[in-house]
């Protein structure tokens, strides 16, 4: 018997952000093009603004260009408002959370790459997470309820952010964070987290501003306050729907649960290139575990769709995603939102982000 291509739900979506004061140097080496059918992103290399000095390269040897574009599933440049992400990438899968799907959006990308701005937005601008609240807390149906917990990831360690200080860190926690548990029923828990219940939006950003607050953040030779660690907002949507089934005679309650995750993952800049040492490079190489962990997850599933047949998924290699078990692959849906910075300063990083977020697509 041949086995069922599995569904691979990943879509991977690529943002650009503008040029900002703030910017050294403000030299752009990234091209988005939305018109063509196939959206694309194309990296060019800055020193080609100087003819001269690349005159002896072999032209077929792409490297040495170093101009390269990817296809992704969406694009979006620096006048792309946050409302068009939302519009293309994010809003199509609410419905699907609250038809019991599992859905899981990462914010992927360099520090400064505009991560935060996307997802949790900037002052006056909203970001994702509110508009996909607005919407699911419109849409749902009776008898649902929705309950928030709000955790980071930081050093492999896993942190409530709705508590204060003293709890987090303190006995409460234990020294070494919460404790991941698999529930053979609800899937990977968190031993101990703190779960909200909410009905409104205001509710939950407040708690979400609160606990950002709350992020470890710490100065870097790279950045100033770069983020070492992965903020992740799981809503866990329970409905039971009106007894209307007959099950042998009886009529039952059709429950439903699904879980709609959201993170802001640490910068994925490399920690060689931070010049740092000691704690600090440790805690990179950490950050990177999780990331590469989760780029070979999403890989193995699309090697399985692809085969149609098994492929095996290693999920125990970080908490990232020993955590997201139950969220991504099978019957789940997963939004792969990759950042880039525009300037000459972000060409290798950029690079490495485009490569990255294309691995994670299907071919
Ligand atoms: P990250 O979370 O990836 O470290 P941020 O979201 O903090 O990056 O963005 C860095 C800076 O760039 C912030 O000041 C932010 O407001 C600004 N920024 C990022 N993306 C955009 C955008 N699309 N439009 C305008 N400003 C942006
Ligand atoms: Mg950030």
């Amino acid at each position: 018997m041949r086995e069922k291509a599995k569904p691979f739900n990943v879509k991977v979506a690529v943002r650009v952000r503008p040029i900002l004061p703030h910017d050294r140097d403000p030299r752009p080496v990234v091209r988005v093009d939305r018109e063509s059918a196939k959206p694309s992103v194309t990296v060019v290399d800055p020193d080609k603004e100087f003819p001269g000095l690349k005159q002896n390269i072999d032209y077929l040897r792409v490297d040495y260009i170093r101009e390269r574009s990817y296809e992704f599933d969406h694009v979006y440049g620096p006048t792309q408002p946050t409302d068009t992400v939302f519009q293309e990438a994010v809003e199509p899968l609410i419905g699907p959370v609250l038809d019991g799907q599992n859905v899981t959006i990462f914010a992927y990308g360099q520090t400064g790459s505009g991560k935060t701005h996307t997802m949790l937005g900037h002052r006056g601008d909203r970001g994702v997470i509110q508009m996909a609240l607005a919407k699911l807390f419109n849409e749902q149906k009776e008898h649902t309820r929705v309950t928030v917990s709000f955790v980071e990831l930081y050093n492999e360690e896993i942190h409530d952010l709705l508590i204060d200080e003293e709890r987090r860190y303190g006995n409460h926690n234990g020294v070494g964070g919460l404790d991941l548990r698999e529930d053979p029923i609800k899937g990977p828990c968190i031993a101990g987290v703190t779960e909200m219940p909410a009905s409104d939006v205001e509710t939950v950003m407040a708690l979400l501003r609160a606990g950002n607050e709350r992020r470890t953040q710490e100065p870097t030779s790279a950045n100033d306050t770069s983020s070492r660690s992965h903020a992740v907002l799981q809503l866990a949507i329970e409905s039971s729907e009106k007894p209307e089934t007959q099950h042998r005679g009886r009529r039952v309650k059709i429950k439903r649960s699904s879980k709609l995750s959201m993170i802001d993952l640490a910068g994925s800049e490399r920690a060689a290139e931070t010049k740092n040492s000691g704690a600090r490079l440790q805690e990179g190489a950490r950050i990177n575990r999780s990331l590469l962990a989760l780029g070979n997850v999403i890989n193995a599933l699309r090697r399985g769709a692809q085969k149609g047949g098994k492929s095996y998924v290693n999920f125990r290699d970080s908490k990232l995603t020993r955590l997201l078990k139950d969220s991504l692959g099978g019957n789940c849906r997963t939004l792969m939102l990759a950042h880039c910075s525009p300037t000459t300063l972000s060409f290798e990083e950029t690079l490495n982000t485009l490569k990255y977020a294309n691995r994670a697509r299907a071919i």
